[in-house]
This record gives C-alpha cells, sequence and structure tokens, in this order.
C-alpha cells in the first residue's frame, strides 16, 4: 500500500510545485499584462497630450498671426484719417512753427503706415493667408511704373536710377503683377537708402523659356555701403537688420527682405544677394511666370520700328543709360550712336553733317557734370546747320525749372527718367513727325476692311495724329472728339462704323462715354462697336472696358497690326467688298426688292413656307421676332454685363432659332457664335460677338419693317 501510495504522493508533489510553478508564472504574467497595460495607457495619454498641446501651439500661433492681421488693419484705418487730416490741415494758413510740427506728424504717420503694412503682409504670410493673384500684365509698363514711383527718392539724393528690360523679355505674363511690384520696389527702395552716390539699377533677364513658361531673373544693383559677408543670409531672417547700429540712420524695421524673400518663395522663385562692403550690393531673384496665352502678340517685344535710315544720337554721362537707350532704339530699327559728353555730341553732330549722313534725333540727359543737356540744346539751336535735329531730354524732374527751359529751347519732349519704352516710343513718334511703321504691315486686314466712318475719341495730341496717320493712311473717314462729351454729341448726331475711345480723358472719360452711348442704343436697338485705347494692357483694364459696354480694347502705344487686326476682328465681316463709305448698319437701308442673293438678309421664300405660304401670318410672325429680339437683347446685354453665361446661352439660342424660322440664316449665325460663348463660358468673347450679331441684326430690322409697312413683296 505504501509501495503504491509512494509514487502517488511523489506525483501529488511534482504536481504541486507544478501548480505552483504555474500560478507564479500565471502571476507574473498577469503583473506583465498589466504593466504593459498601464505603459499603453501612458504612453497614450502622453501622445493626447503632446497633441493638445502642439494643437494649442498652432492655434496659438494662428491666433497671432490673425491678431496682428486684424490689429495692423484696424489701425490702418484710423492712421489714414490722422495721415489724411494732417495734410488738410498743412494746406491751411499755419505759423512756420506749427507747419513744421504737423509736418513731423505727417512724416512719423507715414512711416508707421508703412510699418503696419509690411506687419499685415507679414502676418497674413506666418498665417498661411496671403494668396496670390493670377493676372495677365505688361512686365515692361508695370516695371516702369514701380521705377518711376522711386524715381522722386533716388533723384533727390543725386542718384542715377536705371532699369533694363532684356529684348528676349516675354511681356505678356500671368502672374501677381502687385506683389512682383511689392519686391522690386523693397529691393529698389533699399538699394537707394543704402546709396549716397552712384547708381541703382534694376535689370531683368530670361533665363529660360518653353512655349508656356519663363524663368525671369530680376537683378537690383547699387554703389551702396554693401554688407559683410556673414550677415548676407540672415538679412532674409524677419527683423535682421546687417548693422544694428544703422537703424536709427536709415530706418526700417529689417520686415522688408523677409516679406520679399517669402512673396519670392510663394512665387516658387529663389532670392539672394552678394556684397562688397564699401563697393555696393547686389540682389537677385527668379520667378517662373506662365505666359500669357490670351495676347500672343504682345509675348514678343514690341514690333514696331522705324525707318532704317533714322540716325539718332544719345548724349548722357551715365554708362548704364546710355547702354539701354542704344539698345531701345537698336531693337527699334534706328542707327543710334551714344557719347558721353556734351563736347562729344556736337562734334559727332558735326561730323554727321559733314559726311551728308546728317542725324536726326538727339537723346540726351538733362543733368550731366559740365556742360549739361540745355547747354548741348542752346548750341544746336544756334547751329543753322543743325537746325533740323529733334531733341529729346531726360530730367530727373528735380528741379521745377527743367520743364519751362525745355519748351523754350523747343525740345520735342521731356521725359522723367527712368524712362518707360513706351513713353519714349511716343516721343519719339512725335519728335519724327509720326513716321511709326510696323515691322510688317498688316496691308492684307486693312484692306479687307473698306473704308470706315470712324470717330476717334482722344484728348492727347501725340496719340490722336498717330492713330489719324494711321487710319487715314488705310482711306478710313476719321472724326476727331477731344474728349468723352464731344464723343457723345457726335454719336447722337451722326453715324460711325466704329468708334476709338481712349479711357483717360477730361470732361468725360472713356467708360463713362461708353456708358451714355449704351444707355441710349437700349431705345434706338442700334449697337456701334466701341474700340477701347488703353495705356495698360492689363486684364483688369479690359476688363472695366467690356464691362462698360466696350467691344474691344487696342493697348497704346498704337500699334498699326493690333489696331487693325482689333477692327478687323469686331467687323472685317460686316463689309467684306465694300468700296464706298456705306456703313455697315445702314446696309439693306435701300432695300425695297425682297433678297434673293446668297447673302440675303432673310430669305422670305423660307420664311413664306414657316408661316405655311400665308402672309398675314407671316407678318404675325415678323412682329413677334421683332418684339422677342428686343427683349432678347436686353436679357443678352445684362446677361454679358452679369457675367451670366447660362442666360446669355439660352437667350442668344431662342433668337437663333426663331431667326432660322423665318430663314435669316446669316444672322442666326451670329447670335448661334454667341449661344456657344454661353456654353462655353468663353465670356470674354461675348461683347465682340453680340456687337456681331447687332450689326447683323440692325439692317434686318430695317428690312422686317418695310415688309411689316409693305414695301416688300413675297411672290
Ligand atoms: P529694413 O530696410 O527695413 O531694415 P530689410 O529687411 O529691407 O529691412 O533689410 C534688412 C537689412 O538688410 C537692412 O537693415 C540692411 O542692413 C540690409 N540691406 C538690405 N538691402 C541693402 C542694400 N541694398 N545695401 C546695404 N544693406 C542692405
Amino acid at each position: 500500500m505504501t509501495s503504491a501510495m509512494e509514487p502517488h504522493a511523489a506525483w501529488q508533489k511534482r504536481y504541486e510545485r507544478e501548480r505552483k510553478a504555474r500560478l507564479e508564472a500565471e502571476a507574473i504574467a498577469e503583473k506583465s499584462t498589466r504593466e504593459l497595460y498601464e505603459l499603453i495607457q501612458n504612453l497614450k495619454k502622453a501622445a493626447a497630450e503632446l497633441r493638445q498641446a502642439k494643437e494649442a501651439a498652432q492655434a496659438a500661433s494662428v491666433a497671432k498671426g490673425n491678431f496682428l492681421a486684424n490689429m495692423s488693419h484696424e489701425i490702418r484705418t484710423p492712421m489714414n484719417a490722422i495721415i489724411g487730416m494732417t495734410e488738410l490741415v498743412l494746406d491751411t494758413e499755419l505759423t512756420d512753427t506749427q507747419h513744421e510740427y504737423l509736418a513731423m506728424v505727417r512724416e512719423a504717420g507715414n512711416s508707421l503706415l508703412s510699418l503696419l503694412n509690411d506687419t499685415l503682409d507679414f502676418s497674413k504670410i506666418e498665417a498661411g493667408k496671403l494668396e496670390l493673384d493670377s493676372d495677365v500684365f505688361g512686365l515692361r509698363e508695370r516695371l516702369g511704373d514701380a521705377m518711376k514711383s522711386m524715381a522722386f527718392r533716388a533723384h533727390g539724393k543725386g542718384l542715377e536710377l536705371a532699369y533694363h528690360v532684356h529684348s528676349e523679355v516675354p511681356d505678356a505674363l500671368l502672374g501677381d503683377a502687385s506683389r512682383l511690384r511689392q519686391i522690386v520696389v523693397n529691393l529698389v527702395g533699399n538699394a537707394i537708402k543704402f546709396t549716397t552716390q552712384g547708381e541703382v539699377v534694376l535689370d531683368v533677364a530670361c533665363t529660360s523659356q518653353t512655349d508656356a513658361t519663363a524663368d525671369i531673373h530680376f537683378t537690383v544693383t547699387d554703389t551702396g555701403i554693401g554688407i559683410p559677408a556673414n550677415k548676407l543670409e540672415s538679412i532674409f531672417d524677419s527683423f535682421e537688420q546687417a548693422d544694428m547700429s544703422t537703424t536709427r540712420q536709415f530706418g526700417g524695421t529689417g520686415l522688408g527682405l523677409a516679406i520679399s524673400s517669402r512673396l519670392v518663395e510663394l512665387m516658387g522663385g529663389r532670392i539672394w544677394a552678394e556684397s562688397e562692403p564699401g563697393r555696393g550690393s547686389g540682389f537677385h531673384f527668379t520667378v517662373k511666370f506662365s505666359l500669357a496665352a490670351e495676347r500672343p502678340s504682345e509675348a514678343q517685344p514690341p514690333q514696331t520700328v522705324f525707318p532704317h535710315d533714322v540716325r539718332a544720337l544719345i548724349v548722357d554721362d551715365n554708362a548704364t543709360n546710355r547702354l539701354i537707350l542704344n539698345e531701345m532704339l537698336s531693337n527699334w530699327g534706328m542707327q543710334a550712336t551714344s557719347v558721353a559728353t556734351v563736347a562729344e555730341g556736337l562734334a559727332a553732330l558735326r561730323a554727321a553733317y559733314d559726311a551728308r549722313q546728317p542725324i536726326h534725333l538727339v537723346i540726351t540727359d538733362c543733368h550731366m557734370p559740365g556742360e549739361d543737356g540745355f547747354d548741348l540744346a542752346e548750341k544746336i539751336n544756334r547751329n543753322s546747320q543743325l537746325a533740323d535735329i529733334q531733341l529729346i531730354m531726360l530730367t530727373s524732374g528735380s528741379e521745377p525749372d527743367d520743364i519751362r527751359r525745355c519748351e523754350q529751347l523747343g525740345v520735342v519732349a521731356h521725359l522723367l527718367k527712368p524712362v518707360k519704352q513706351s513713353e519714349l516710343l511716343d516721343a519719339i513718334g512725335l519728335a519724327l513727325g509720326l513716321q511709326v511703321t510696323e515691322a510688317e504691315m498688316p496691308l492684307e486686314e486693312a484692306r479687307k476692311l473698306g473704308a470706315l466712318r470712324i470717330l476717334l475719341a482722344e484728348d492727347s495730341i501725340v496719340n490722336q495724329k498717330l492713330a489719324l496717320g494711321l487710319l487715314q493712311k488705310h482711306g478710313h473717314d476719321v472724326t476727331v472728339a477731344n474728349n468723352g462729351k464731344q464723343a457723345v454729341a457726335a454719336i447722337d448726331g451722326e453715324c460711325f462704323d466704329l468708334v476709338l475711345m481712349d479711357i483717360q480723358m477730361p470732361e468725360m472719360d472713356g467708360l463713362e462715354a461708353t456708358a451714355v452711348v449704351r444707355a441710349k442704343e437700349m431705345k434706338s436697338g442700334r449697337h456701334v462697336p466701341i474700340i477701347a485705347l488703353t495705356a495698360h494692357a492689363m486684364a483688369e483694364d479690359r476688363e472695366r472696358c467690356l464691362k462698360a459696354g466696350m467691344d474691344g480694347y487696342v493697348s497704346k502705344p498704337i500699334r498699326a497690326r493690333e489696331l487693325f487686326d482689333t477692327i478687323a476682328a469686331l467687323i472685317a465681316t460686316e463689309v467684306p467688298a465694300q468700296s464706298g463709305k456705306t456703313p455697315p448698319a445702314m446696309q439693306g437701308q435701300a432695300t425695297t426688292e425682297p433678297a434673293t442673293s446668297a447673302d440675303a438678309l432673310i430669305h422670305w421664300t423660307v420664311a413664306l413656307q414657316t408661316a405655311q405660304g400665308n402672309q398675314d401670318f407671316l407678318k404675325e410672325l415678323v412682329q413677334l421676332l421683332l418684339e422677342e429680339s428686343a427683349r432678347l437683347f436686353v436679357e443678352i446685354h445684362a446677361a454679358i454685363k452679369e457675367q451670366d453665361a447660362k442666360t446669355l446661352q439660352r437667350a442668344a439660342h431662342t433668337l437663333k432659332s426663331s431667326l432660322k424660322a423665318l430663314g435669316a440664316s446669316s444672322v442666326a449665325q451670329a447670335a448661334e457664335r454667341l449661344e456657344t460663348i454661353g456654353r462655353e463660358n468663353r465670356l470674354s468673347d461675348a461683347n465682340a460677338a453680340a456687337s456681331l450679331l447687332h450689326q447683323r441684326f440692325d439692317p434686318l430690322k430695317i428690312e422686317l419693317l418695310a415688309f411689316l409697312a409693305g414695301e416688300t413683296t413675297i411672290a
């Protein structure tokens, strides 16, 4: 029994041992699981806390950005009032001391305002709220305007300010022009601020170009104090200045470059600086712009050329200016030479005269060391051999007397430096008796137009002459109005095929005049095509013109190709083989017989078929068409004005169907074009198409009215 118990006890003992061990292992496992669970819980909690902290930090940063943005925005309003009111008081009678104190208030106000603007921009960028616009703009014109706005500051310090856009740089770009201006103004402003002597130059080159984009490299160089090598990178950080001790001398906050560098980044480019302390700095930035597909002709530098035998001499002591002017003139096909002094200039003029190659045009800087531009003008005037020379003077605008002296000396034009290409082109046109021609004259388009009666509303004598020259050369009959009021009166009294309307005119501007004309046309049912003459090729300008009821636009200075292409696009189809001066709107007026040719406005046989051969019913249909079309035209114009593509499509469609039913197929085609424009949402083409529709519909209306009056008999 004992022996039988023995193994059992041993087994039990082992069992107990194993059970204990198992229990212990289980306890350990349970403890570890619990500990692991706790660890995971703790980790989760820590992660949640971390996330919360991060979110709180982000929210705080956004809130800080928003607060800064809101505050700086809010402070700007009273700030503007303070500056504005101070300016008003400054215009009243004050003692010298009062004037001095208030001038200081205004100055302090202005610096505070620019600081606010910087803070607003910076906080907007930091809060990720700054969005770039994308519009078509003309690079040369925009940069020219920006540089001109800095001219006063530069010339006030006796600095030369120049800008040079290389000829290969495309002009019509798509991007945010005002932010580009901000960067340029900041860099050029700094360059002027930190330079006491010499020049500040903006150079613009194209480093690579595809069919769709262009990489543009901007460089602003100066001959100023320079920046130490160890500061070249940090100056792009916010609130960093190369030399804090200069703050008092030059002012500033250290935000300008930080903003510029963020803006360049947003534009997909790079910004950097190089400098040699004591010799000057060069600030570079690159931007990749899309090319504006809308205006391919503008994507090239201006094609205008002068006759090859025009010889020009440039007299300027500044080598950069000589280079820039020389390049511009050569690009326009002139024979240009340049010299640095008045003595050299006179020698060159005499030598050219002796060689029977006289110089036609002199472009001279006004202020030069030693003998200046006025001395040159006087000497040219005194020499009878040089009497035919035309003079253009480049002034810095700092001397109020300059303009009067220019006039006394018979200078054709005086231009404020830095000169914009478009201004120089206009001035040369004026100086040379407007011998502006095009590289290739658009004879084909011009010939197709026949002779038109055109009203030219333009206050600038130069542009009047230029446009008159171009238009009359092609046989058009041109009436001139000097302002918007005169234009409206002329359109009231006479029937024109086309109006060329300047935008900025005294008395009544072009937009207002167009609105008046269009309002009157609501009653008369007529529609005279109006082409705007705009100083800028900016998309927003074009939008404004089209919204005001204009049908197209041409940018100034007027170039023959662009002008005739635009006119042709608007009305060429309407005057195919016309030789006389009958305006398109008058066609068909003499129709007493039903038209039968292929170009007939209305196929009466088709119309009669639609009316089931019943003349009375046809009269009812015609009456209905007239009433319906009047309503639909109102709808079409409202839809274009409100940019409502759907309504435009529907109204044009209804009109097309009615016209087709009555066999007025060419007018129906014009309506169909408008319908397609609505469907494809191409509203920028709508005004031109609506104008064409009007031109075709007007004579049809006359014929329909003649039919209703019983003047037309249908076999
Ligand atoms: P601010 O001009 O308001 O101080 P910026 O951010 O525009 O701020 O410039 C930062 C600093 O970079 C300036 O304070 C100056 O020290 C240096 N700097 C910028 N441009 C030039 C320049 N053209 N020549 C010399 N120093 C410059």
